[in-house]
């Protein structure tokens, strides 16, 4: 079985270093701003399930042909995992404004779980805390999403709850599976 991931947030919120850190369970520190869809195979349930993810950068271009493409990635998308960090207070509004936009154009019925994971990063940074957990459980509770903080710097475990979480969601609103 095969399912679509797009990762989405602003700029540095720690988007590439979640994904590498799924994939190879490391931590390097810098990632460059290069564009893929990588391939990542776990079991489920006893089945094997691929998830393709999508590392993908954000963009402030409000052309046609931007928003286009934006639109074009989340329709691509079975489940959505939306990052900020908790030291970037306009990180944490793009979330809110990104789950917006997805459920606006993949149009979920009401009854569905939006396959939707926030996440907010950098929990090791707690000194530089600007964005309180309570936030991000209450954005979570009002859009019907499920929630983590994380550090992909620090904890493997909790980048692995992240996308299980999601995969479970996927389950549930039976988009996979
Ligand atoms: P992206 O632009 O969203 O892909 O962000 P990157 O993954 O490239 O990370 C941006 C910067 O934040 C890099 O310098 C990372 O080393 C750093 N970073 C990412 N995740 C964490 C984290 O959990 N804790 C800390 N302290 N730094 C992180
Ligand atoms: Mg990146």
């Amino acid at each position: 079985m095969d399912a679509n991931i797009v990762v989405m947030g602003t700029e540095s919120v720690g988007k590439s270093a979640l994904t590498v850190r799924l994939l190879t369970r490391r931590f390097i520190g810098e990632y460059g701003d290069i564009e893929s869809i990588y391939s990542h195979s776990f079991m489920v349930d006893g089945r094997e399930l691929t998830l393709n993810i999508w590392d993908s950068p954000y963009t402030e271009d409000l052309s046609v042909e931007a928003s286009l493409l934006e639109k074009k990635k989340v329709q691509w998308a079975d489940g959505y995992v939306l990052v900020y960090s908790i030291c970037d207070r306009a990180s944490f509004n793009t979330v809110s404004r990104l789950i917006q936009f997805i459920k606006s154009t993949k149009d979920y019925l009401s009854t569905d779980k939006t396959p939707i994971v926030i996440v907010g990063n950098k929990r090791d940074l707690h000194h530089r805390r600007t964005v309180l957990s309570e936030e991000g459980w209450m954005l979570a509770l009002k859009t019907d999403c499920h929630f983590y903080e994380v550090s992909a710097a620090e904890n493997y475990h909790s980048v692995l709850m992240v996308f299980h979480g999601l995969v479970d969601r996927m389950k549930d609103a039976k988009l996979t599976m």
